[in-house]
């Protein structure tokens, strides 16, 4: 695996593979990786040439200062998982490689109603920041695909219509969750959860899973709210969770579903122990 950090020379390799005609690959990433990335990247590797991945914490996507300082960095394990995965390249750019100074993000892109609401509620700027570095990650690795999870359902959504509104020419590919073997969604920081909450975390996907159930019964599109209320109860009934939010909403928009016909998934934020965890569940 070749290891870049300045985006020049990434460009130049780069520019190589592409004369050769082979089809690239790309898994941006905040690193702590875990069975989750490397599922995106055994995806990319079974349909593309050339696997890149990029380690980047982006500061600018962090609107809590704490959880940035505690965001847990792993970088020669996260080499050495890359490495058994047959990651091709990784990319791991300084922050003033990425935010050179008197840089300023200039043309944002207003996302309105799917940055707005949800994570981008409750985290004022995330999306922001978030559309900003992929945006730039793209327009240096302009990958034929981009892999991302649908455990982050907001932003592969925004992501989506980032490469729609810029004409980015990348098709992006959306990969399913990978769970622990309680249905915790895996992520990066479940090692900040200690023994007790970590047992705990495993009832925000039991309760997704029941509300999915539940709604799999309802003939009337006004019996979802009672059902999405009960799920928000049932998580808001253990003392040690903060529920942001527990939501039914249109899979694609977003928005509260009007019609049983519509395509919907549900989502959740809650904190416990001072560790904010999101996941989500599409069901139909
Ligand atoms: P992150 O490092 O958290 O920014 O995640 C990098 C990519 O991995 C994003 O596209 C995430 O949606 C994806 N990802 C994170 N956790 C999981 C998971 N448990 N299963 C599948 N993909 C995931």
């Amino acid at each position: 695996m070749k290891i870049f950090e300045e985006s020049k020379n990434l460009k130049s390799a780069i520019k190589k593979l592409k004369t050769k005609e082979l089809t690239i690959g790309f898994v941006p990433t905040m690193g702590a990786l875990h069975a989750g990335h490397i599922s995106l990247i055994k995806s990319c590797k079974s349909q593309t040439d050339i696997t890149i991945c990029s380690i980047f914490v982006n500061p600018t996507q962090f609107n809590d200062k704490t959880d940035f300082e505690k965001y847990p960095a792993t970088l020669e394990n996260d080499i050495h998982l890359l490495e058994k995965a047959g990651c091709n390249i990784l990319f791991i750019p300084s922050v003033e490689e990425m935010y050179p100074k008197g840089f300023a993000n200039s043309n944002k892109i207003n996302f309105s109603f799917l940055a707005n609401t949800l994570e981008g509620e409750h985290r004022p700027g995330h999306f922001d920041g978030m559309a900003q570095i992929v945006e730039k990650l793209l327009t240096i690795v302009q990958p034929d695909f981009l892999f991302m999870g649908l455990k982050d359902f907001q932003q592969q959504l925004i992501v989506s219509k980032l490469i729609q509104v810029r004409k980015l020419g990348t098709k992006l590919i959306a990969i399913d969750t990978k769970r622990e073997k309680d249905g915790l969604a895996m992520s990066s920081r479940n090692v900040r959860l200690d023994k007790k909450n970590r047992t705990l975390a495993a009832e925000i996907s039991k309760t997704l899973k029941w509300v999915k159930s539940k709604i799999k019964l309802v003939k009337n599109v006004d019996d979802l709210m009672a059902i999405q209320k009960k799920g928000l109860n049932k998580l808001s009934s253990y003392k040690e969770f903060e529920v942001e939010y527990f939501e039914i909403r249109n899979a694609k928009t977003l928005k509260r579903p009007r019609n049983l016909t519509e395509k919907m998934v549900v989502l959740v934020a809650a904190k416990i122990g001072g560790v904010r965890l999101i996941d989500n569940m599409l069901v139909n």
